[in-house]
């Protein structure tokens, strides 16, 4: 049995792959655990399908120049362009990491969009005045329609991490250079769309996974050391799991495995067929309310939620 061997931060534990999977399909429906840097147990599920991924289209690369004319303050540390780097705006700027645990805070996060669904999400979270995540791909509608989601996730207060542009798990983990060549489509995309550089990613599958562990270090070293920052969850309601779970089912499992803990990282996926999901989030944002949580997006100097396995 092959075992995962990544390994950063102050991860000391080894567990078997088999023993990974296991567990994730135990715990699939009832808030996935995982292990934070700081200590709760924790294993990567494999929560979400690469079915759709696999059929998306394979536009040609984005490879404009998203440093060009900006001059705003959100740019990333220069880079020289020469033949050594391929993806030379592929930068995001690190901030400092807080990690306030004294607060009950909610990070809703939403994976694999935009798709239609993502207005519905957006209007939900206006409702209640609170801001989430949208991890982005480039899956779901045309340019134009990603285009306009991805200002109205903006423009709404809300914040876009990347989720890679094709979510295709063969193709983005096929080596480190073929991971960042997507990733520098969905970053270029959503710069040339919106201005806006994102810095915050969510690896598809979550950061260690079995479909990743051939060289999830060092894609993590690649990708920190580009100044960006990723988020694994530490609570997932199961809405990409094979089944479709009802909407009061998502809230249930989601409000049931939040409230043990003081702050959560929460995946949820925002796609065609997630229709349940978005009818679930009224209750489940009004019952962790009334348990006294917040409700954030995430930035940058958010202490990150890392599976972390030897
Ligand atoms: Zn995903």
């Amino acid at each position: 049995m092959k075992k995962i061997t990544c390994t950063f931060r102050s991860g000391i534990l080894s567990l078997v792959l088999a023993a990974a999977m296991l567990l994730a399909a135990l715990t699939a429906c009832s808030g996935t655990t995982a292990r934070e840097a700081n200590g709760s147990v924790s294993l990567p599920p494999e929560a979400e399908s690469s079915a759709a991924a696999d059929a998306s289209p394979d536009p040609a690369d984005g490879s404009g120049d998203p440093a060009e004319g900006s001059g705003d303050q959100s740019v990333p540390p220069a880079v020289e362009a020469d033949s050594d780097e391929p993806y030379p705006n592929l930068y995001a700027r690190q901030e400092e990491k807080t990690d306030d645990n004294t607060q009950k805070i909610i990070y809703l996060t939403f994976d694999d969009g935009p798709s239609e669904n993502t207005e519905k999400i957006l209007d939900t979270l206006d409702r209640y005045g609170i801001k989430a995540t949208f991890f982005v791909t480039g899956q779901y509608g045309t340019k134009e329609e990603r285009e306009t989601r991805y200002q109205k996730i903006l423009d709404s207060g809300n914040v876009i991490g990347l989720h890679t542009y094709s979510h295709n798990y063969d193709k983005i983990y096929a080596s480190t250079d073929a991971f960042l060549k997507d990733l520098n489509k969905i970053y270029t995309e959503v710069y040339e769309a919106t201005g806006f550089r994102a810095s915050l990613i969510r690896f598809p599958g979550g950061s260690v996974s079995q479909h990743n562990q051939h060289i999830c270090k060092e894609l993590i070293q690649e990708i920190e050391g580009r100044g960006f920052t990723y988020h694994d969850w530490a609570v997932s309601c199961g809405d990409a799991e094979g089944k479709q779970l009802s909407a009061s089912t998502i809230a249930e499992e989601t409000v049931k495995a939040c409230a043990d803990r003081t702050k959560s990282v929460v995946l949820f996926h925002d796609t065609p067929s997630q229709g349940e999901t978005v009818k679930a989030l009224p209750s489940l944002i009004e019952s962790l309310m009334s348990k006294g949580y917040e409700f954030r997006a995430l930035d940058p100097s958010v202490k990150p939620f890392h599976f972390v396995i030897e």
